[in-house]
């Protein structure tokens, strides 16, 4: 088994009108990101680190958003397809890590409830997915108020096929943190 590492980064930019999307949950809030989909930065962010680990390009290759099936799109799902690309690949996520960036409001009350959301879509358990919130010190865009970023770096299990093969739990090395 060999351990691999994927960094995913995303910037929307906030406006009115729009729903606040986090992590798969709507955080109450007068702007939201301006996005093909729902602009949820920590999913797309999590879905290139995810990609990146397993070499399977990133976002824009699978949900171009020239594509109109990807309007207003959940990107619960970007992460759920994703998913599924690592399971083909012999990739199990061990751990998941990101910093979503943005002046107002504060995340950490919402935090338990995207980790529930990631961790459904991923198959994961919560405790694989750590989630931190930062300000940007009121400097640039992201501190004017006017944007969101995320990062997120992705760690994953590379099982051989020959060892996926011997064992019934795979593409979960561990059943207990990975209950499917
Ligand atoms: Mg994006």
């Amino acid at each position: 088994m060999s351990v691999r590492c994927g960094i995913g980064y995303d910037l929307h930019r906030l406006a009115e009108g729009r729903k606040l999307m986090i992590g798969g949950v709507e955080v109450p809030f007068d702007k939201g990101p301006v996005g093909h989909s729902d602009g949820d930065v920590l999913a797309h962010a999590l879905c290139d680190a995810l990609l990146g680990a397993a070499g399977l390009g990133d976002i824009g290759t699978h949900f171009p958003d020239s594509d109109p099936k990807w309007k207003g799109a959940n990107s619960l799902l970007f992460l759920e397809h994703a998913r599924k690309l690592l399971d083909e690949k012999y990739f199990a996520i061990d751990y998941i890590d990101a910093v979503v960036i943005l002046e107002r409001p504060k995340l950490g009350p919402h935090f338990p409830q995207m980790r529930e959301a990631l961790a459904k879509s991923l198959r994961v358990a919560e405790d694989q997915i750590h989630l931190k919130a930062k300000t940007n010190e009121g400097v640039d865009a992201v501190g004017r108020g006017e944007a969101i970023a995320c990062h997120v770096v992705a760690t994953l299990a590379s099982v051989a096929q020959n060892d996926a093969a011997k064992s019934s739990t795979f593409p979960c090395p561990n059943p207990a943190k990975n209950p499917r």
